[in-house]
Protein backbone atom coordinates (compact mmCIF):
# COMPACT_ATOMS: atom_id res chain seq x y z
CA UNK A 1 0.00 0.00 0.00
CA UNK A 2 1.82 3.31 -1.12
CA UNK A 3 1.35 6.75 0.66
CA UNK A 4 -2.16 8.35 -0.62
CA UNK A 5 -1.43 11.84 -2.02
CA UNK A 6 -4.28 14.16 -2.54
CA UNK A 7 -5.93 13.81 -6.06
CA UNK A 8 -5.05 17.63 -6.70
CA UNK A 9 -1.87 17.30 -5.93
CA UNK A 10 -1.21 14.65 -7.97
CA UNK A 11 -2.57 15.86 -10.66
CA UNK A 12 -0.18 19.42 -10.32
CA UNK A 13 2.79 17.23 -9.88
CA UNK A 14 2.05 15.36 -13.18
CA UNK A 15 2.32 18.58 -14.77
CA UNK A 16 5.25 19.92 -13.27
CA UNK A 17 7.79 16.34 -13.32
CA UNK A 18 5.24 14.95 -16.43
CA UNK A 19 6.92 11.19 -16.46
CA UNK A 20 8.94 11.54 -13.22
CA UNK A 21 5.66 11.02 -11.16
CA UNK A 22 6.12 7.57 -10.83
CA UNK A 23 9.45 7.35 -9.81
CA UNK A 24 8.84 10.26 -7.23
CA UNK A 25 6.35 8.36 -5.59
CA UNK A 26 8.48 5.27 -5.58
CA UNK A 27 10.70 7.05 -3.50
CA UNK A 28 8.19 8.23 -1.11
CA UNK A 29 7.73 4.53 -0.50
CA UNK A 30 11.19 4.42 0.58
CA UNK A 31 12.96 3.73 3.78
CA UNK A 32 13.36 7.73 4.73
CA UNK A 33 17.00 8.38 5.20
CA UNK A 34 18.29 9.55 9.09
CA UNK A 35 20.80 12.11 8.36
CA UNK A 36 22.71 13.95 11.42
CA UNK A 37 24.70 17.10 11.28
CA UNK A 38 28.11 17.10 13.23
CA UNK A 39 28.78 20.40 15.97
CA UNK A 40 32.30 20.87 14.49
CA UNK A 41 32.49 22.12 17.90
CA UNK A 42 32.07 19.53 19.80
CA UNK A 43 34.33 16.53 18.49
CA UNK A 44 32.36 13.17 19.22
CA UNK A 45 34.35 10.87 17.15
CA UNK A 46 31.22 10.73 14.95
CA UNK A 47 33.46 12.03 12.08
CA UNK A 48 32.89 8.06 10.86
CA UNK A 49 29.02 7.87 11.31
CA UNK A 50 28.17 7.52 8.23
CA UNK A 51 27.81 8.54 4.63
CA UNK A 52 28.85 12.16 4.19
CA UNK A 53 26.06 14.25 2.74
CA UNK A 54 27.69 15.65 -0.19
CA UNK A 55 26.50 19.13 0.37
CA UNK A 56 28.19 19.45 4.08
CA UNK A 57 30.99 18.35 5.07
CA UNK A 58 29.18 18.29 8.88
CA UNK A 59 26.23 16.04 7.56
CA UNK A 60 26.12 12.39 8.01
CA UNK A 61 23.74 9.99 6.46
CA UNK A 62 23.35 6.87 9.39
CA UNK A 63 22.60 3.60 8.42
CA UNK A 64 19.42 3.01 10.67
CA UNK A 65 17.94 5.21 13.09
CA UNK A 66 18.80 5.09 16.82
CA UNK A 67 16.45 6.07 19.74
CA UNK A 68 18.08 9.38 19.23
CA UNK A 69 16.41 10.47 22.86
CA UNK A 70 18.36 7.75 24.41
CA UNK A 71 21.95 9.20 23.11
CA UNK A 72 23.50 11.50 25.30
CA UNK A 73 25.85 12.90 22.58
CA UNK A 74 22.62 14.39 21.31
CA UNK A 75 21.78 15.95 24.70
CA UNK A 76 25.88 17.04 24.35
CA UNK A 77 25.08 18.98 21.55
CA UNK A 78 27.51 16.45 19.32
CA UNK A 79 25.34 16.87 16.25
CA UNK A 80 21.53 18.00 15.69
CA UNK A 81 18.67 15.15 13.72
CA UNK A 82 18.29 17.25 10.59
CA UNK A 83 17.15 16.15 7.32
CA UNK A 84 19.98 16.30 4.62
CA UNK A 85 18.72 18.70 2.22
CA UNK A 86 18.27 21.15 4.58
CA UNK A 87 21.85 21.23 5.02
CA UNK A 88 22.09 23.17 2.06
CA UNK A 89 21.99 26.65 3.42
CA UNK A 90 25.19 25.94 4.86
CA UNK A 91 26.77 25.59 1.21
CA UNK A 92 24.93 28.74 0.52
CA UNK A 93 26.21 30.56 3.47
CA UNK A 94 29.64 29.05 2.52
CA UNK A 95 29.41 30.32 -0.84
CA UNK A 96 27.96 34.31 -0.48
CA UNK A 97 30.26 34.74 2.36
CA UNK A 98 33.06 32.83 2.61
CA UNK A 99 34.34 30.39 5.92
CA UNK A 100 34.19 31.75 9.25
CA UNK A 101 32.23 35.42 8.25
CA UNK A 102 31.96 38.03 10.07
CA UNK A 103 28.77 38.53 9.59
CA UNK A 104 24.87 39.66 11.10
CA UNK A 105 22.69 36.99 9.93
CA UNK A 106 18.93 36.98 11.07
CA UNK A 107 17.14 33.61 10.97
CA UNK A 108 13.74 35.24 10.51
CA UNK A 109 11.71 31.62 10.87
CA UNK A 110 14.08 29.49 13.22
CA UNK A 111 12.60 27.04 15.43
CA UNK A 112 13.71 24.25 16.00
CA UNK A 113 16.41 25.06 14.86
CA UNK A 114 18.09 23.06 12.33
CA UNK A 115 19.37 25.95 10.29
CA UNK A 116 19.99 28.53 13.08
CA UNK A 117 22.42 25.50 14.70
CA UNK A 118 23.85 25.21 11.10
CA UNK A 119 24.53 29.03 10.72
CA UNK A 120 26.20 29.43 14.40
CA UNK A 121 28.33 27.24 13.52
CA UNK A 122 29.55 28.67 9.89
CA UNK A 123 29.67 32.27 11.62
CA UNK A 124 33.03 33.58 12.76
CA UNK A 125 33.71 34.53 16.35
CA UNK A 126 33.16 38.23 15.11
CA UNK A 127 30.04 37.19 13.37
CA UNK A 128 26.25 37.83 14.89
CA UNK A 129 23.27 35.28 15.19
CA UNK A 130 19.73 35.95 15.76
CA UNK A 131 17.21 33.52 15.55
CA UNK A 132 13.90 34.58 15.72
CA UNK A 133 10.82 32.60 15.91
CA UNK A 134 7.48 34.29 15.96
CA UNK A 135 5.17 31.75 17.51
CA UNK A 136 5.95 31.81 21.68
CA UNK A 137 5.23 28.41 22.31
CA UNK A 138 8.10 27.19 19.66
CA UNK A 139 10.67 29.09 21.23
CA UNK A 140 11.73 27.18 24.30
CA UNK A 141 12.90 24.29 21.79
CA UNK A 142 15.00 26.50 19.96
CA UNK A 143 16.17 28.15 22.74
CA UNK A 144 16.96 24.81 24.07
CA UNK A 145 18.88 23.33 20.79
CA UNK A 146 20.95 26.68 20.88
CA UNK A 147 22.05 26.11 24.45
CA UNK A 148 22.98 22.65 23.39
CA UNK A 149 24.84 23.88 20.60
CA UNK A 150 26.90 26.45 22.74
CA UNK A 151 27.43 29.38 20.23
CA UNK A 152 27.98 32.08 22.26
CA UNK A 153 27.15 34.59 19.59
CA UNK A 154 23.63 33.44 18.80
CA UNK A 155 21.20 34.82 20.46
CA UNK A 156 17.03 34.39 20.47
CA UNK A 157 14.03 36.71 19.30
CA UNK A 158 10.57 36.33 19.13
CA UNK A 159 9.10 38.63 16.86
CA UNK A 160 6.68 39.61 14.47
CA UNK A 161 8.76 39.43 10.67
CA UNK A 162 7.49 43.26 10.84
CA UNK A 163 9.01 44.70 14.12
CA UNK A 164 12.82 44.19 12.24
CA UNK A 165 11.53 46.68 9.99
CA UNK A 166 13.12 49.23 12.72
CA UNK A 167 16.80 47.72 12.47
CA UNK A 168 16.79 49.12 8.52
CA UNK A 169 19.97 47.52 6.86
CA UNK A 170 21.19 45.89 9.83
CA UNK A 171 21.76 42.13 8.45
CA UNK A 172 24.58 41.09 5.91
CA UNK A 173 22.23 37.81 5.43
CA UNK A 174 18.32 37.35 5.97
CA UNK A 175 17.68 33.39 5.70
CA UNK A 176 13.39 33.61 5.43
CA UNK A 177 12.92 29.51 6.04
CA UNK A 178 9.21 30.27 5.21
CA UNK A 179 6.13 28.33 7.20
CA UNK A 180 4.96 26.59 3.59
CA UNK A 181 2.56 23.65 2.98
CA UNK A 182 5.19 20.61 3.64
CA UNK A 183 5.16 18.94 0.47
CA UNK A 184 8.33 18.01 0.73
CA UNK A 185 7.90 16.41 4.01
CA UNK A 186 4.79 13.94 2.73
CA UNK A 187 7.09 11.20 3.20
CA UNK A 188 7.73 11.71 7.01
CA UNK A 189 4.72 13.74 8.06
CA UNK A 190 1.38 12.18 7.97
CA UNK A 191 0.01 15.82 8.80
CA UNK A 192 1.38 17.34 6.21
CA UNK A 193 -0.80 15.48 3.64
CA UNK A 194 -4.12 15.55 5.76
CA UNK A 195 -3.85 19.36 6.01
CA UNK A 196 -3.01 19.91 2.41
CA UNK A 197 -4.95 21.67 -0.59
CA UNK A 198 -4.95 23.67 -2.87
CA UNK A 199 -6.32 26.67 -1.15
CA UNK A 200 -3.55 26.13 1.55
CA UNK A 201 -1.36 26.55 -0.88
CA UNK A 202 -1.98 30.39 -2.05
CA UNK A 203 -2.65 31.06 1.73
CA UNK A 204 1.26 29.83 2.15
CA UNK A 205 2.22 31.15 -0.50
CA UNK A 206 0.59 34.96 0.32
CA UNK A 207 1.98 34.68 3.62
CA UNK A 208 5.70 34.39 2.23
CA UNK A 209 5.38 37.21 0.36
CA UNK A 210 4.35 39.33 3.62
CA UNK A 211 7.19 38.03 5.43
CA UNK A 212 9.65 38.52 2.90
CA UNK A 213 7.93 42.04 2.43
CA UNK A 214 8.21 42.68 6.02
CA UNK A 215 11.87 42.02 6.68
CA UNK A 216 13.00 43.22 3.36
CA UNK A 217 13.79 46.63 5.54
CA UNK A 218 16.00 44.54 7.52
CA UNK A 219 18.44 43.60 5.12
CA UNK A 220 21.93 45.58 4.61
CA UNK A 221 22.23 46.71 0.53
CA UNK A 222 24.68 44.19 -0.72
CA UNK A 223 23.55 42.12 1.87
CA UNK A 224 21.73 38.48 0.58
CA UNK A 225 18.00 36.96 1.18
CA UNK A 226 18.46 33.05 1.33
CA UNK A 227 14.46 31.92 0.77
CA UNK A 228 13.18 28.41 1.27
CA UNK A 229 10.81 26.23 1.89
CA UNK A 230 10.11 22.28 2.07
CA UNK A 231 7.54 22.22 -0.62
CA UNK A 232 7.43 21.39 -4.67
CA UNK A 233 4.51 24.12 -4.88
CA UNK A 234 5.16 26.76 -7.70
CA UNK A 235 3.14 29.42 -6.02
CA UNK A 236 5.30 28.95 -2.98
CA UNK A 237 8.60 28.41 -4.70
CA UNK A 238 9.63 29.57 -8.32
CA UNK A 239 6.17 31.98 -8.85
CA UNK A 240 7.65 33.50 -5.05
CA UNK A 241 11.13 33.50 -6.91
CA UNK A 242 9.94 35.57 -9.19
CA UNK A 243 7.32 37.69 -7.21
CA UNK A 244 11.16 38.09 -5.23
CA UNK A 245 12.90 39.56 -8.03
CA UNK A 246 10.18 42.25 -9.90
CA UNK A 247 9.04 43.57 -6.36
CA UNK A 248 12.12 44.00 -4.77
CA UNK A 249 15.77 45.61 -6.26
CA UNK A 250 17.15 41.86 -5.97
CA UNK A 251 19.70 40.28 -7.90
CA UNK A 252 19.36 36.57 -8.28
CA UNK A 253 22.66 34.93 -6.85
CA UNK A 254 23.45 31.58 -8.63
CA UNK A 255 24.80 28.79 -6.07
CA UNK A 256 27.18 26.12 -7.76
CA UNK A 257 25.94 22.93 -7.34
CA UNK A 258 27.23 19.37 -8.57
CA UNK A 259 25.95 17.08 -10.87
CA UNK A 260 25.88 14.23 -8.53
CA UNK A 261 24.36 15.98 -5.65
CA UNK A 262 20.67 15.36 -8.33
CA UNK A 263 19.54 18.58 -7.55
CA UNK A 264 17.07 20.48 -10.20
CA UNK A 265 17.66 23.53 -10.97
CA UNK A 266 14.62 25.72 -11.73
CA UNK A 267 14.14 28.71 -14.23
CA UNK A 268 11.91 31.55 -13.66
CA UNK A 269 12.33 35.07 -15.19
CA UNK A 270 15.98 34.89 -15.30
CA UNK A 271 16.03 33.77 -11.23
CA UNK A 272 17.70 30.07 -10.83
CA UNK A 273 15.80 27.92 -7.80
CA UNK A 274 17.19 24.73 -6.49
CA UNK A 275 15.08 22.12 -6.03
CA UNK A 276 15.47 18.71 -3.97
CA UNK A 277 13.21 15.93 -4.38
CA UNK A 278 13.35 12.45 -3.60
CA UNK A 279 13.83 10.47 -6.67
CA UNK A 280 16.65 12.42 -7.43
CA UNK A 281 18.44 13.59 -4.17
CA UNK A 282 19.10 11.78 -1.07
CA UNK A 283 17.13 13.78 1.11
CA UNK A 284 13.42 15.20 1.66
CA UNK A 285 11.75 17.71 -0.45
CA UNK A 286 13.43 21.18 -0.36
CA UNK A 287 13.56 24.55 -2.02
CA UNK A 288 16.08 27.53 -1.96
CA UNK A 289 16.91 30.63 -3.85
CA UNK A 290 18.94 33.93 -2.90
CA UNK A 291 18.93 37.29 -3.94
CA UNK A 292 21.48 40.20 -3.29
CA UNK A 293 19.81 43.31 -2.23
CA UNK A 294 21.09 46.39 -4.48
CA UNK A 295 19.30 49.18 -3.13
CA UNK A 296 18.75 50.65 0.24
CA UNK A 297 20.16 52.26 2.93
CA UNK A 298 21.80 51.49 6.72
CA UNK A 299 20.79 53.79 9.33
CA UNK A 300 21.91 53.52 13.00
CA UNK A 301 18.94 52.39 14.89
CA UNK A 302 17.26 54.82 17.09
CA UNK A 303 18.78 53.88 20.37
CA UNK A 304 16.11 53.52 23.13
CA UNK A 305 16.93 52.82 26.47
CA UNK A 306 19.41 49.71 27.26
CA UNK A 307 17.56 47.24 28.99
CA UNK A 308 21.19 45.66 29.95
CA UNK A 309 23.27 47.09 32.38
CA UNK A 310 26.98 46.08 32.92
CA UNK A 311 27.66 43.48 36.25
CA UNK A 312 29.59 45.14 38.78
CA UNK A 313 32.76 45.93 38.34
CA UNK A 314 34.20 43.72 41.40
CA UNK A 315 32.57 40.42 39.62
CA UNK A 316 34.37 40.56 36.14
CA UNK A 317 37.32 38.94 36.85
CA UNK A 318 35.65 35.93 38.22
CA UNK A 319 33.64 35.64 35.60
CA UNK A 320 36.51 36.08 32.80
CA UNK A 321 38.00 32.82 34.97
CA UNK A 322 34.79 30.30 34.34
CA UNK A 323 34.88 31.30 30.50
CA UNK A 324 37.35 30.75 28.16
CA UNK A 325 39.50 33.99 27.72
CA UNK A 326 37.95 35.31 24.71
CA UNK A 327 36.90 38.79 24.78
CA UNK A 328 33.44 39.09 26.48
CA UNK A 329 32.05 42.05 28.10
CA UNK A 330 28.84 40.84 31.15
CA UNK A 331 25.79 42.35 31.35
CA UNK A 332 23.14 41.85 33.96
CA UNK A 333 20.28 40.33 33.09
CA UNK A 334 17.55 38.71 35.68
CA UNK A 335 20.80 38.99 38.58
CA UNK A 336 22.08 36.60 35.81
CA UNK A 337 25.45 37.62 34.47
CA UNK A 338 25.52 37.28 30.37
CA UNK A 339 28.54 37.17 28.71
CA UNK A 340 28.42 38.82 25.19
CA UNK A 341 31.27 38.63 22.86
CA UNK A 342 33.19 42.08 22.95
CA UNK A 343 33.06 42.27 19.01
CA UNK A 344 29.66 42.19 19.46
CA UNK A 345 28.56 43.78 22.24
CA UNK A 346 27.32 46.80 20.23
CA UNK A 347 25.39 45.07 17.86
CA UNK A 348 23.60 43.22 20.61
CA UNK A 349 22.78 46.37 22.23
CA UNK A 350 21.02 47.27 19.35
CA UNK A 351 18.87 44.15 19.11
CA UNK A 352 18.36 43.86 22.67
CA UNK A 353 16.93 47.70 22.74
CA UNK A 354 14.75 47.16 19.67
CA UNK A 355 13.61 43.30 19.82
CA UNK A 356 11.64 41.17 22.47
CA UNK A 357 15.01 38.80 23.30
CA UNK A 358 13.76 35.13 24.45
CA UNK A 359 17.23 34.29 25.08
CA UNK A 360 20.43 35.96 25.33
CA UNK A 361 24.07 34.04 25.22
CA UNK A 362 25.95 33.13 27.39
CA UNK A 363 24.27 32.88 30.66
CA UNK A 364 27.52 32.40 32.82
CA UNK A 365 26.09 32.63 36.56
CA UNK A 366 23.47 33.38 39.06
CA UNK A 367 24.46 36.31 41.09
CA UNK A 368 23.73 36.18 45.24
CA UNK A 369 25.22 38.63 46.61
CA UNK A 370 29.69 38.04 46.15
CA UNK A 371 28.12 34.34 44.94
CA UNK A 372 28.38 32.95 41.74
CA UNK A 373 26.41 30.15 40.85
CA UNK A 374 27.40 28.58 37.30
CA UNK A 375 24.17 28.84 35.03
CA UNK A 376 23.24 25.66 32.51
CA UNK A 377 23.79 27.86 29.57
CA UNK A 378 27.22 28.04 30.41
CA UNK A 379 28.06 24.15 30.79
CA UNK A 380 27.46 23.85 27.31
CA UNK A 381 28.68 26.86 25.56
CA UNK A 382 31.46 27.22 23.50
CA UNK A 383 32.88 29.68 25.84
CA UNK A 384 33.30 27.62 29.13
CA UNK A 385 36.50 27.70 30.83
CA UNK A 386 36.89 23.93 31.55
CA UNK A 387 39.77 24.16 33.31
CA UNK A 388 37.94 26.22 36.14
CA UNK A 389 35.97 23.66 37.00
CA UNK A 390 36.16 19.66 38.33
CA UNK A 391 34.52 17.57 36.16
CA UNK A 392 32.92 13.86 36.34
CA UNK A 393 33.08 11.55 33.33
CA UNK A 394 30.06 9.96 33.31
CA UNK A 395 28.79 5.70 31.86
CA UNK A 396 26.28 5.80 29.41
CA UNK A 397 24.29 4.67 31.90
CA UNK A 398 24.63 7.39 34.26
CA UNK A 399 24.50 10.02 31.80
CA UNK A 400 20.76 8.71 30.88
CA UNK A 401 19.93 8.67 34.27
CA UNK A 402 21.19 12.27 35.16
CA UNK A 403 19.42 13.13 32.38
CA UNK A 404 16.44 11.91 33.48
CA UNK A 405 17.47 14.11 36.69
CA UNK A 406 18.05 11.37 38.88
CA UNK A 407 20.37 10.98 41.94
CA UNK A 408 23.43 10.27 40.31
CA UNK A 409 26.09 8.92 42.46
CA UNK A 410 29.27 10.12 41.78
CA UNK A 411 32.28 9.26 44.26
CA UNK A 412 35.56 11.08 44.93
CA UNK A 413 34.26 14.73 43.14
CA UNK A 414 35.19 17.94 45.40
CA UNK A 415 32.22 19.57 46.89
CA UNK A 416 30.43 22.49 44.92
CA UNK A 417 29.61 22.50 41.49
CA UNK A 418 31.10 19.56 39.16
CA UNK A 419 30.35 19.42 35.55
CA UNK A 420 29.50 16.50 34.18
CA UNK A 421 30.56 15.00 30.56
CA UNK A 422 30.28 12.26 29.18
CA UNK A 423 32.82 11.21 25.93
CA UNK A 424 34.14 14.27 27.57
CA UNK A 425 31.15 16.60 26.26
CA UNK A 426 29.66 18.52 29.62
CA UNK A 427 26.02 17.46 29.72
CA UNK A 428 25.28 20.06 32.97
CA UNK A 429 26.12 20.49 36.03
CA UNK A 430 25.69 18.90 39.35
CA UNK A 431 25.84 20.06 43.09
CA UNK A 432 28.28 17.84 45.54
CA UNK A 433 26.49 19.48 49.10
CA UNK A 434 27.90 17.13 51.35
CA UNK A 435 25.04 14.39 52.16
CA UNK A 436 24.27 14.31 48.34
CA UNK A 437 24.26 15.60 44.90
CA UNK A 438 21.95 17.76 43.58
CA UNK A 439 21.02 17.40 39.58
CA UNK A 440 21.14 20.78 38.37
CA UNK A 441 19.82 19.80 35.06
CA UNK A 442 17.09 22.04 33.75
CA UNK A 443 13.41 20.35 34.64
CA UNK A 444 11.96 21.52 31.09
CA UNK A 445 14.78 19.38 29.56
CA UNK A 446 14.67 15.94 31.14
CA UNK A 447 14.42 12.97 29.18
CA UNK A 448 10.77 11.50 29.80
CA UNK A 449 11.41 8.02 28.37
CA UNK A 450 12.24 5.13 30.25
CA UNK A 451 16.12 5.02 30.78
CA UNK A 452 16.45 1.95 32.75
N1 LIG B 1 14.18 26.96 10.09
C1 LIG B 1 13.61 25.92 10.93
C2 LIG B 1 14.60 24.79 11.05
O1 LIG B 1 15.46 24.66 10.17
O2 LIG B 1 14.55 24.05 12.05
C3 LIG B 1 12.28 25.45 10.43
C4 LIG B 1 11.31 26.57 10.22
S1 LIG B 1 9.71 26.09 9.74
C5 LIG B 1 9.91 25.65 8.11
C6 LIG B 1 8.92 27.66 9.63
C7 LIG B 1 8.83 28.45 10.90
O3 LIG B 1 8.13 29.68 10.62
C8 LIG B 1 8.08 27.77 12.01
O4 LIG B 1 8.86 27.72 13.16
C9 LIG B 1 6.87 28.65 12.23
O5 LIG B 1 6.49 28.74 13.57
C10 LIG B 1 7.31 30.00 11.71
N2 LIG B 1 6.21 30.87 11.26
C11 LIG B 1 4.90 30.55 11.15
N3 LIG B 1 4.19 31.62 10.73
C12 LIG B 1 5.07 32.62 10.59
C13 LIG B 1 4.94 33.99 10.21
N4 LIG B 1 3.77 34.52 9.86
N5 LIG B 1 6.07 34.74 10.19
C14 LIG B 1 7.26 34.20 10.51
N6 LIG B 1 7.43 32.93 10.88
C15 LIG B 1 6.35 32.15 10.92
Amino acid sequence: MGIALPNDFEARMRGQIGADYDRFTAALEQPLPTSIRLNPHKDSTLADAGDVVAWEPQGRYLAERPVFTLDPLLHAGAYYVQEASSMFVGHVLRQIAGNEPDIRILDLCAAPGGKSTHYASLIGNGGLLVCNEVISSRVPVLSENLTKWGCPNAIVTSNDPSDFGRLTGFFDVVAVDAPCSGEGMFRRDQVAISEWNTANTRICAQRQQRIVADVWNALKPGGYLIYSTCTFCPDEDENNMAWIKSTFAAEPVEISIAPDWGVTPIEKDGCTGYRFIQHLTRGEGFFCCVFRKTDGSTATPKKLKTKLSPVPKKLVQRLNEMTDGAAFDYYLRNDTAIAVPQAIATDVLTVADNLNVRKMRTAVAHIFGDKLAPEHDLAQSWALNRQAFAAVELSQQDALRYLHRDNVFVADAPAGFNLVTFNGLPLGWIKNIGNRWNNLYPQNWKIRMNVE
